[in-house]
C-alpha cells in the first residue's frame, strides 16, 4: 500500500517538536519531511552572526538527535527558499507545506512571496503562529494604531490576552516513503575557523530545546522567587539565561508564560517582573512588525542630524573591552567569552558607546549582532535605540549612565568585574571601579601599571557628558515629526 504524500514541514526560528503547531498538524495528517533551510540572508539585518552560527549549528544537530527518536530526519538544504521547497516537494511527492511565521520585514516578505510562488505550482502552503504570545497585527490601541509606549501595550496584553496553550510534541512523526537528499550539517562551515574562539561558549550553554526546558525549569525551581532583586545584578545569576533559546525558538514564549501561570503566590512579585521582560520582548516583535525600518533608521528622525565622531579607534577599544571603565571592559569581554551579556551591563556599555564615545548606534547594534548568541532583529534594534533615545518609548538621551557610578551600585564588591577582567583581581572593591583614582602604592600591591597591564580611561566621562548633552541640544532645536 502507498502511503499519503508527505507534508513539508520547514524549520525556521522554531527548532523545537514541542508547542509547535506547523509540525503537530502535519504530523496529524501524514507523513512528514522535517526540512531547515539555510537562506542566504536569514534576517532583514543581514545574514546571521558569527556567534548565533555556533548556536544554529548545535542547535540543528540537536534537533537532528530528536527527530532520530521518532524515526525521523532533518532534511538540510542551503539555498533560496522557493527553489528548496519546490525541488524538495519534488523529490519527495508533497504536495503541502506548513511553517510557523515570522514577523522580521525580511521573514513576512519570504512567507508571502514563497506562498504565493508555491501556490502557482499546485502545492499549498499554510502558516500557523507561535513565535510569540500575540500576533502583532492583532494587538491594537483602541484607535487601531500600534502601541509605541510599553506600559500601555503591557496592559492590554496582560489583560486582553491570553495566550493559546501550548501544546506537547507529537506522540509520532510518520517519515515518508522516499527521503530527499540532506547537505552534511558540518559543510556549511558554521562553527568558527581554528582557533575556535567560541569553544567558550560551551561553559554556560547547551543549545538545543531539551538545553532551554532544563533553563526553564532550573529558572523556575531556583532563581524566580527572588528575580525582582536579583536580575539587575550582573554577578547574581538570577535571570532566566532563556533568550538564546528564545531566538532560535527552541522554546515558545507560550510555554515560558503557562509554566508561570498560578505561581504568582509563592514567587511574589519575581513572576509579574519576569513576565514583563518577557513583553518587552512582544514589544520589540511589535514595533518591528510596524516599523520595519527600526534595525536601520531612529524612530525619532531628528536624530539623523546628530553629528556622531564614530572614531574607530574608540569602538576597536571598545569592542576589545579596553576602554578603562572595569564595568564596560567586563561586559564587553563577557560577551566576547560566553556570547552573552547581563542586561544591566548591555545598558551601560550601549550608553557608553552612543554617549562616551558618540558613535552612531548602528554600529553597536552590528557588533551586538554578530557576537550575542541571543542576536535578535526585534530585541537588539529595539533595545539599541532605546538606550540612544531614537526610539519608542526610550531613555532620554540625557540620561546619561555613569559607568563608575552604575559599577559601585550593580557590582558593589566587583565580583563580576574580576571574573571577566582578571587583571584588576587584587585590586581593592572600593577602587575596582575606578582603578584611575586608586592610590599608585595601591596599584603596585595589585600589580597594575595603568596603561600598561589595565587601561587608562579612553574618555573623560565628565568631559563627554558635556559634548554629548551639546551634541543632542543641536538636533533638539528640529521639530519633532509626529
Ligand atoms: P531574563 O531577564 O530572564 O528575561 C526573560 C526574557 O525576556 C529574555 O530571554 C528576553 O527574551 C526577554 N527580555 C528581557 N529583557 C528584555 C529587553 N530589555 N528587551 C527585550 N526583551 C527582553 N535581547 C535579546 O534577546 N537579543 C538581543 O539581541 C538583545 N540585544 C540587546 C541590546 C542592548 C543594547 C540591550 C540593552 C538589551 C538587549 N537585549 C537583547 C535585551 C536583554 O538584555 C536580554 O534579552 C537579556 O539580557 C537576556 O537574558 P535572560 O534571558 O537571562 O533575560
Amino acid at each position: 500500500m502507498t502511503k499519503a504524500a508527505p507534508i513539508i514541514v520547514w524549520f525556521r526560528k522554531d527548532l523545537r517538536l514541542a508547542d509547535n503547531r506547523a509540525l503537530a498538524a502535519a504530523a496529524a495528517d501524514g507523513p512528514v519531511v522535517p526540512l531547515y533551510i539555510r537562506e542566504p540572508t536569514e534576517s532583514g539585518n543581514g545574514p546571521l552572526g558569527a556567534a548565533q552560527q555556533w548556536w544554529l549549528h548545535h542547535s540543528l544537530e540537536a534537533l537532528r538527535a530528536r527527530l532520530a527518536q521518532f524515526g525521523s530526519q532533518l532534511i538540510l538544504r542551503s539555498g533560496d527558499p522557493l527553489d528548496v521547497l519546490t525541488d524538495v516537494a519534488r523529490k519527495s511527492g508533497a504536495q503541502r507545506v506548513h511553517w510557523n511565521r515570522r514577523y522580521d520585514p525580511s521573514g513576512i516578505a519570504t512567507d508571502t512571496a514563497v506562498k504565493k510562488a508555491l501556490a502557482a505550482q499546485g502545492i499549498a502552503a499554510e502558516s500557523f503562529a507561535g513565535q510569540l504570545l500575540h500576533e502583532p497585527m492583532r494587538l491594537l490601541t483602541t484607535a487601531g494604531g500600534p502601541y509605541r509606549v510599553f506600559t500601555p501595550f503591557w496592559r492590554a496584553l496582560d489583560s486582553k490576552f491570553e495566550p493559546a496553550p501550548p501544546i506537547d510534541e507529537p506522540q509520532q512523526i510518520a517519515s515518508p516513503e522516499t527521503w530527499p537528499s540532506s547537505e552534511p550539517l558540518d559543510q556549511w562551515s558554521l562553527l568558527p575557523a581554528k582557533p575556535n574562539w567560541a569553544a567558550t561558549f560551551s561553559e554556560i550553554w547547551t543549545p538545543g530545546e531539551k538545553g532551554a526546558a532544563a533553563r526553564l525549569d532550573e529558572f523556575i525551581d531556583e532563581k524566580l522567587e527572588d528575580y525582582k532583586v536579583r536580575r539587575d545584578l550582573p554577578d547574581a545569576d538570577g535571570t532566566s539565561l532563556l533568550s538564546p533559546h528564545l531566538a532560535l525558538g527552541e522554546i515558545s514564549p507560550a510555554q515560558i508564560w503557562h509554566a508561570t501561570q498560578g505561581l504568582q503566590t509563592e514567587a511574589g512579585e519575581g513572576v509579574a517582573t519576569f513576565r514583563k521582560e518577557v513583553a518587552w520582548r512582544e514589544f520589540s516583535y511589535h514595533l518591528l512588525f510596524h516599523y520595519p525600518e527600526l534595525p536601520r533608521c531612529n524612530l525619532d528622525r531628528r536624530f539623523d542630524l546628530f553629528r556622531w565622531l564614530d572614531h574607530e579607534g574608540d569602538f576597536s577599544r571598545w569592542s576589545k573591552g579596553l576602554t578603562g571603565f572595569p564595568i564596560v571592559d567586563a561586559g564587553m569581554r563577557q560577551l566576547w567569552r560566553h556570547g552573552y551579556m547581563h542586561n544591566r551591563v548591555r545598558m551601560i556599555a550601549a550608553s557608553f558607546l552612543i554617549k562616551d564615545l558618540l558613535i552612531d548606534w548602528r554600529r553597536g547594534e552590528a557588533w551586538f549582532r554578530d557576537t550575542l548568541v541571543d542576536a535578535d532583529p526585534a530585541n537588539n534594534a529595539a533595545s539599541w535605540q532605546w538606550v540612544a533615545g531614537s526610539g519608542a518609548d526610550a531613555a532620554p538621551f540625557f540620561r546619561i549612565f555613569n559607568p563608575v557610578l552604575q559599577g559601585e551600585k550593580f557590582d558593589p564588591d566587583g565580583a563580576y568585574v574580576k571574573r571577566f577582567v582578571p587583571e584588576l583581581e587584587r585590586l581593592e572593591p572600593r577602587y575596582i571601579h575606578r582603578p584611575f583614582a586608586a592610590p599608585a602604592a595601591l596599584l603596585a600591591g595589585a600589580g597594575i601599571e595603568l596603561g600598561a597591564t589595565y587601561p587608562r580611561p579612553i574618555v573623560d566621562h565628565a568631559m563627554a557628558r558635556d559634548r554629548a548633552l551639546a551634541a543632542f541640544r543641536e538636533i533638539t532645536s528640529a521639530p519633532r515629526e509626529p
